[in-house]
């Protein structure tokens, strides 16, 4: 999904004492990487690419829940068994909780889809108030590269 542009130090700074998070180091360089990120990355992919910036897996682990458990991130399972973290609510409004995920079959690439793009009705002899209990939309099919 596309962004508007690289945040600053003070945008990352803002968002974490939002959320009354210390802006630590490592939180910052988790925080600033899902900002940038076009698509949910999963812990050992964010272990991968902040390796060389000195942090460790567990540092990022750590950091990762930090900005799940304060509604910075959220985590998501895809069917893989493997959590996947994206930032809520960026400030510009473009990527929020609700937003469905596509994943293709053949090559597991995930993309956020933009909200709206599914919609739940709840229907007469449906579950009551579905909107509320479903907390993930998922598409699968083949990705635009794959088909
Ligand atoms: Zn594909
Ligand atoms: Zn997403």
């Amino acid at each position: 999904m596309a962004r508007a542009g690289k945040p600053s130090l003070d945008d990352l700074k803002t968002r974490l004492r939002d959320a009354d998070l210390r802006a630590t180091a490592p939180r910052l360089a988790v925080l600033r990487f899902l900002y940038e990120a076009p698509t949910p990355v999963s812990h050992a992919e964010l272990a991968d690419k902040l390796a060389p910036e000195g942090w460790d897996r567990a540092t990022v682990y750590r950091n990762l829940n930090d900005l799940t458990d304060a509604g910075i991130a959220r985590k998501t399972d895809l069917g893989d068994h493997v959590w996947r973290f994206e930032l809520l609510k960026d400030t510009d409004g473009s990527h929020t909780d609700a937003h469905p995920h596509f994943v293709c079959d053949e090559c597991g690439e995930v993309s956020c889809l933009p909200e709206g793009t599914v919609e739940i009705k709840s229907t007469r002899n449906g579950p009551l108030r579905l909107k509320e209990r479903v907390s993930e939309i998922q598409l699968k099919g083949r990705c635009e590269r794959c088909n």
